[in-house]
């Protein structure tokens, strides 16, 4: 006698955008029965209604010759889903589909936003939420895919919902995405931030703590190569730390220059050591100085001169 309180739940899990119904969980005609198969509609309503699903009012409160829920889920026009009751809806009328001969008692039965009429093909978005929503809950509830019906195919000659769609179609479409779910966006699905997990030297850390320490080492590798001449605020912990972009796009050029020298055959050590130099004699002027500190500012010279003297260029 259940009340299918679980409809959000499925539908937030596939990745989808839900919108609930206040008091969705208690209403119904009463409760349903067991979920035998999922059936489609569409709400018939005018394509000029403004909003993403006007038709919200009626599927939840009915019409005058018939009092709501009028369906267990209204889908809108950009794809959201929109749970109105976990209990018996007033959808399917009289009808039968192979197994099935009391729908609003075993199907789930969705209104989907769509006038009904020619000229409006089904938005991509739309049509494309309808499909993985239904993959999920046939899935939850442990059904499959030719649980999927119309309602044109329930009660042929007396409706025509969904217009335009290719059922035998819907349901391959369907199949396909219940053997391989689909990558929600982004495609760190299965990690959240605050995830953990073993890094390849066996250290447990976070997907944040991770990210944090490649931007960190980026800015580095900036600091050490590109700019060295640059103000502290370019070290990584300081606020104003190198902008992550400009630290990749730095990086990857001064990794090109290298890999620039190699392709074009100056693999002549004195040729890399060259280019590198004035970015070396850098680091190491800054080094010694921050190690012997303001007071030793001539020794620090003195030793910078001596090391560049030795290395054969300029101090920069
Ligand atoms: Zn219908």
């Amino acid at each position: 006698m259940p009340y299918h309180t679980n409809l959000a739940r499925i539908l937030r899990d596939a990745g989808l955008k839900v919108v609930e119904q206040p008091g969705w969980q208690s209403r119904g005609h009463g409760p349903m029965g067991a979920v035998q198969g999922v059936m489609w509609h569409h709400t018939a309503t005018s394509a000029s209604a403004a909003g993403n699903f006007p038709s919200l009012n009626i599927v939840t409160n009915g019409r005058s010759d018939l009092p709501g829920p009028l369906c267990n889920l209204g889908l809108g026009r950009d794809g959201t889903w929109y749970v109105i009751a976990a209990g018996l809806a007033y959808h399917a009328g009289s009808g039968s589909y192979p197994g099935i001969t009391h729908g609003n008692t075993n199907t789930i039965g969705i209104e989907a936003e769509h006038p009904g009429t020619p000229g409006h093909p089904w938005p991509a978005a739309q049509l494309d939420s309808y499909r993985r929503g239904t993959a999920a809950l046939l899935k939850a509830f442990g059904l499959d895919s030719d649980r999927l019906m119309g309602h044109k195919e329930y009660a042929p000659g007396r409706k025509i919902d969904p217009y335009g769609l290719d059922m035998p179609n819907e349901r391959r479409v369907v199949q396909g995405l219940m053997t391989n779910p689909p990558k929600t966006a982004g495609g760190i699905e299965e990690m959240a931030f605050n995830d953990s997990f073993k890094d390849w030297a066996g250290n447990q850390q976070s997907v944040l703590s991770w990210m944090n320490n490649i931007d960190k080492r980026i800015a580095q590798l900036h600091h050490i190569f590109l700019a060295p001449g640059a103000e502290a605020s370019r070290i990584p912990g300081d606020k104003n730390r190198t902008n992550l972009r400009d630290a990749i796009m730095d990086n990857t050029a001064w990794t090109n220059r290298i890999l620039g020298l190699v392709a074009a055959g100056s693999t002549d050590p004195q040729a890399v050591a060259d280019a590198l130099r004035p970015v070396i004699s850098s680091v190491v002027e800054e080094a010694v100085a921050a190690a012997l500190g303001e007071d030793n500012a001539a020794q620090a010279d003195a030793i910078v001169n001596e090391i560049t003297r030795r290395l054969g260029g300029e101090a920069a």
